[in-house]
């Protein structure tokens, strides 16, 4: 922080939204912040993108929470019915004392029933800290591992593939080592709306004469950017990818080297990949089979190549056999451990790689340790003074709402996530919600799921609270407060720590730096970074000195697995859940949009953003707009087995065909009303993008 002419204070913090967490300094004058500037982080070097620049200002909405709520007595039946800028018709203000007794006291009378569980959703908008509490609140105050967040909405696909294969959850390498590859695929994302700061290393990779190879089944922004753009059917990634595999298998492109000394299982992958000639494979994934030979070409002639991925690839009923596809791919042209080379998901929300490293996570502990291992919950519960707690793995986002339906679940604990918008067959989740005996949403607006809390806990936006965040290049970095939370709202671990007393469980921490310091004491990751260190700068895990930044790259030398060696699975095709016929006879994706964050609690209170895109939209080719007879502006209802919505239609040439783009974040017409909720069984990442849709024009709303 420091001083300026035209501004009371200059805040150096990180952005509060995307994972690629961008540094960036908060111009503040009189009490409220004025500007934005990006600062020289290693992950942006200055740059930002509209929403980092922009999207500041829904800190100071009208709307923000200032005083903890509790229902009323008289309150109408739990729904939607609550008008976020006047919750005082269904719930009456409360002290902190009140509010965070009856919180504590509607889950602990909870708690005592037989059979009866309480289940939490932690966030991964709050710090490492305050992730890291979250998890222990609910393992030592209930006793067992019913808590997750939205890494199971987001990439959990993708983390169960590496965890399997190469023994590590994280990226191989940072996404600015693609300055030093000269080929990298991007597929399932869309990063210049996505990640815009990452897409900015990614068009300079092209410039200095890299080759981008881009697949994806809608043809987005960085097209313009590829030397093979691959729009393939949505849903055939197994087919793509093991038919490029199959190329580099029959021209024996691949590196004999590196296979025979840092693989395992390459005979069954050799064996398998025989099944997928490009010949086969074209028609299911619509790719012709010259463009996939030139393809597998050009990856496996590589001197360095990296893979970028999104939630386009995790996000189906066969997330984790994509993420395993790619995964066999980098290890058979031995592109992981060098520089330019890896395997690098795109993280999602800005700490979602943190809140994951904290055990957020219902099969694991911090650090992605089992909860089945004996050893490591005596370790934690060592340290935390407690008796030990299930070694049952819990449940994950969707089922811990089908156990609410089931009645085995009757009280939540909701801190920052809004599963009212954001999880899929959304109607299934806000009948879940209503029927909770308790429900204790903290947040700092009263988003949808808050609508149908019991007691609500207003906390801290980013700008107004201490912790570390972790972004998708596993860089540690210091978030600052610049700002005080409105009215008598509060920093999130205050809270936790406050509603964990109430629980019994005896914390006293006093400062974020203190549960830093617990949290280094069981987790290796965090090994010689300290505190003082991330208040100068950023620290890359893993940290191999206590002046050593960190390292970029990992796995040179071998990988974190029983052997050393990473290890190829192959993947069959699996046909996605649903697919479209007579009475459905579109695809749906879903996704999110450059100028609006994730359900929109957010940016559609940024006012910049919000006038920027005010109104609910989705995307068609032209053709398939002429088809319905719905011109560009006009509206029309998308229809599945779930449900309707009724949207404005923009013409998208970017969108194939047949398909339907829907963004989700707004209310009005949320897409989580027609998703699927068909689960991937490793990751539990439900078919977020692939839906069997009707669309029709209707009259304007
Ligand atoms: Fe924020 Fe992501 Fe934009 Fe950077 S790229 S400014 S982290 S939203």
């Amino acid at each position: 922080a420091g001083d300026s002419g035209d501004f009371d204070s200059e805040v150096e913090t990180v952005c509060p939204y995307c994972g690629v967490g961008c540094q960036l300094s908060l111009k503040v004058k009189d009490g409220s912040i004025r500007s934005v500037e990006g600062i020289n982080g290693p992950a942006n070097e200055n740059r930002l993108c509209v929403k980092g620049r922009f999207g500041f200002d829904y800190i100071d909405h009208p709307h923000r929470l200032t005083r903890p709520l509790i229902r009323r007595d008289d309150a109408p039946p739990k729904g939607l019915n609550v008008d976020p800028g006047n919750p005082l018709t269904h719930f009456r203000e409360a002290s902190w004392d009140e509010a965070l007794d009856a919180a504590a006291n509607g889950l602990a009378k909870l708690r005592e029933e037989a059979g009866t569980r309480v289940a939490g959703f932690g966030s991964a908008k709050c710090s490492n800290e305050e992730a890291y509490l979250f998890q222990k609140l609910i393992r030592q105050g209930f006793g067992h591992n019913n808590v997750d967040h939205c890494t199971r909405l987001c990439h959990a696909s993708s983390v169960a593939a590496l965890l399997e294969n190469v023994g590590s959850g994280a990226v191989t390498a940072t996404f600015n080592e693609i300055e030093n590859a000269d080929v990298a695929i991007v597929i399932g994302c869309n990063p210049m709306e996505n990640h815009p700061v990452a897409a900015t290393y990614f068009k300079q990779f092209v410039k200095r004469g890299g080759k981008l190879i881009v697949m994806d089944p809608r043809g987005h922004g960085m097209k313009r950017f590829a030397s093979h753009m691959l729009q393939f059917r949505p849903g055939a990634d197994v087919s793509l990818l093991n038919a490029i595999m199959h190329v580099i298998v029959e021209e024996e492109l691949y590196d004999r080297q590196y296979i025979a000394a840092m693989t395992e299982n390459w005979e069954a992958m050799k064996d398998h990949l025989a099944g997928f000639p490009p010949e086969a494979m074209a028609e299911a994934c619509g790719i012709a089979p010259d463009v996939l030979r030139d393809v597998a070409r050009t990856f496996a002639g590589a001197q360095a190549a990296m893979i970028f991925w999104g939630m386009g690839v995790s996000q189906h009923v066969h997330g984790t056999d994509n993420a395993r596809c790619l995964i066999s791919l980098a290890l058979m042209t031995g592109q992981v451990g060098r520089p330019g080379t890896g395997l690098h998901p795109l993280r999602g929300q800005n700490n979602v790689q943190g809140a994951s490293d904290a055990g957020l996570i219902p099969m694991f502990l911090p650090d992605y340790q089992s909860v089945t291992d004996d050893g490591v919950r005596s370790a934690f519960t060592e340290v935390w003074g407690s008796e030990d707690f299930s070694a049952r793995k819990g449940l994950t986002v969707v089922e811990i709402m089908d156990a609410v339906h089931e009645g085995s679940i009757r009280g939540m604990y909701i801190l920052g996530e809004n599963p009212a918008m954001s999880d899929p067959d959304v109607e299934h989740a806000r009948a879940a919600l209503a029927s909770l005996e308790h429900l204790v949403v903290q947040d700092i607006f009263l988003t949808e799921t808050a609508c149908y809390a019991d007691v609500i806990l207003p906390s801290s936006a980013w700008y107004e609270k201490t912790g570390t965040v972790t972004n998708t290049n596993r860089q540690v970095q210091m978030g600052r407060p610049a700002v005080s939370p409105p009215g008598e709202a509060k920093e999130d671990w205050w809270i936790e720590v406050e509603l964990a007393r109430r629980l019994g469980l005896g914390w006293s921490y006093g400062h974020p730096r203190e549960i830093f310091a617990e949290m280094k004491l069981n987790m290796p990751s965090l090994a010689n970074i300290t505190w003082e260190r991330l208040e100068k700068s950023a620290v890359t895990y893993p940290s191999l000195s206590p002046d050593d930044p960190g390292q970029a790259i990992v796995f040179g030398d071998g990988f974190p697995r029983e052997d050393g060696r990473a290890r190829f699975t192959p993947a069959n095709v699996i046909p996605p859940d649903e697919v479209p016929d007579a009475e459905y006879p579109f695809v749906l994706i879903t996704g999110r949009q450059l100028e609006h964050w994730h359900t929109g609690s957010m940016t559609r209170r940024a006012t910049v953003l919000d006038a920027v895109e005010p109104e609910a939209n989705c995307s068609l080719h032209p053709r398939t707009l002429r088809d319905l007879g719905v011109e560009a502006g006009e509206y029309i209802r998308l229809t599945t087995r779930r449900g309707s919505v009724t949207v404005m239609a923009r013409s998208d040439r970017a969108v194939a065909e047949g398909n339907v783009f829907l963004p989700f974040a707004y209310v009005e017409a949320a897409a989580n009303i027609l998703t699927n909720a068909a689960l991937d069984p490793y990751g539990k990442i439900p078919e977020f993008k692939f839906a069997a849709v009707r669309a029709e024009k209707v009259a304007p709303v």
